[in-house]
């Protein structure tokens, strides 16, 4: 029997069966691109010249990131070995879940939350357990830390959580940390802290929560509010030697020179990032509360982004669509990042074209 059909390697069945991550479309030249809760802003002319200036691509990068981690080190008020650095959060939280879940072990995490969570824990080979969010959109913790298992080794917390928008409070987080037995980790995932204005809100640095409970893990990245996506460069704080499993895990040399000279160089331009940061949350409010105004039920919107729930998510995701926008659909609902100026009008319009056809 004679097939054209090449043999190909064999792959892990559970593997072959994962979609790929799939990615918003470009928008056209009249459009937005409003799907992956991207930074609409350039990077600032300072970056750009202290990207050029240390440029050298014929030697290898600094493996562990050095020079950022001790800039971060400073500003958090921590060891330079409390911090992690990596090739983006996405890589930080694979290292951590396969340092710490494999099979037989349980990860476990609200839902919905970050579309890659699942994912990562399959390709560590471990089991997601999904606990579905309140009403409200946010982390039920009471169910979650119900949930905990004996063989649950990490946990995932996701504020602001990306899809839906609301915050877990300080409060709430605390005291969920003290029913989590000592040898579980906790991800404290904050992609989106620095759009956070709610003062209840979580901030697992300024709460240095790391401390006291050596079990949580803060991660933070530089591709939302410092706008590095395409550079690739997040970080964790935590206790040395839980970051320490995550170093054993990481790919080495990841992390490229290029992304360490503009994470520093964002560092030093904070102020400047910051009246972005406050622009695009001025963008975000004004958005969120136009909508609720013309009866979209929007949840809390922490982050640089606002959830739709809709029931016909064909058509709101049509209307966007035919209108040049380019938003993120999930099967109850669409995300929107907070992008351009001209973008919040031209989503509130289509949005009021929709109304109909919410309930
Ligand atoms: N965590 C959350 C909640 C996110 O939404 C994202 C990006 N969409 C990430 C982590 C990963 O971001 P990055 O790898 O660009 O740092």
């Amino acid at each position: 029997m004679t097939s054209n059909e090449p043999v190909l390697p064999r792959v892990r069945p559970e593997i072959a069966a994962l979609p790929p991550y799939r990615q918003g479309r470009q928008a056209d030249d009249a459009g937005f691109k409003l799907s992956s809760n991207e930074n609409p802003f350039e990077p600032l002319p300072g970056v750009i010249e202290a990207v050029h200036r240390a440029a050298t691509f014929n030697r290898y990068p600094d493996a562990t990131a050095s020079r950022l981690r001790a800039a971060l080190g400073e500003r958090y008020g921590v060891e330079p070995e409390g911090v992690h650095v990596g090739a983006g959060s996405v890589a930080l939280l694979a290292q951590f879940i396969q340092a710490v879940a494999g099979p037989g072990d349980e990860v476990l995490y609200a839902w919905r939350s970050f579309e890659a969570y699942p994912g990562l824990v399959l390709v560590a080979g471990a089991t997601s357990v999904q606990v579905p969010l309140r009403p409200d959109s946010g982390h039920d913790l009471d169910a979650m830390a119900a949930a905990v298992t004996d063989r649950t080794r990490c946990i995932l917390v996701c504020s602001p959580n990306n899809p839906t928008g609301p915050i877990v409070t300080a409060a709430e987080f605390e005291a969920f940390v003290a029913r989590v037995p000592a040898d579980v980790l906790i991800l404290l995932d904050e992609a989106y802290a620095e759009f956070v204005t709610d003062p209840d809100a979580v901030d697992g640095l300024a709460a240095r929560v790391f401390e006291a409970h050596p079990n949580v893990v803060v991660l933070r990245t530089f591709s939302k509010a410092y706008g590095l996506a395409g550079l690739r460069v997040g970080y964790a704080i935590g206790h040395p030697r839980v970051l320490d499993a995550a170093r054993s895990t990481a790919i080495p040399l990841s992390v490229t020179a290029t992304a360490e000279v503009a994470a520093l160089a964002s560092l030093a331009h904070e102020a400047e990032l910051r009246a972005r940061v406050e622009e695009i949350i001025a963008r975000r409010d004004a958005l969120a509360a136009a909508l609720r105004e013309i009866g979209w039920d929007v949840p809390e919107a922490q982050g640089n982004f606002v959830w739709l729930p809709t029931h016909d998510l064909e058509g709101v995701a049509r209307a966007f669509d035919d209108a040049g926008i380019v938003v993120r659909a999930f099967p109850d609902g669409l995300r929107i990042s907070i992008g351009e100026h001209e973008s919040v009008e031209k989503v509130l319009g289509i949005a009021r074209s929709v109304v109909p056809s919410l309930s």
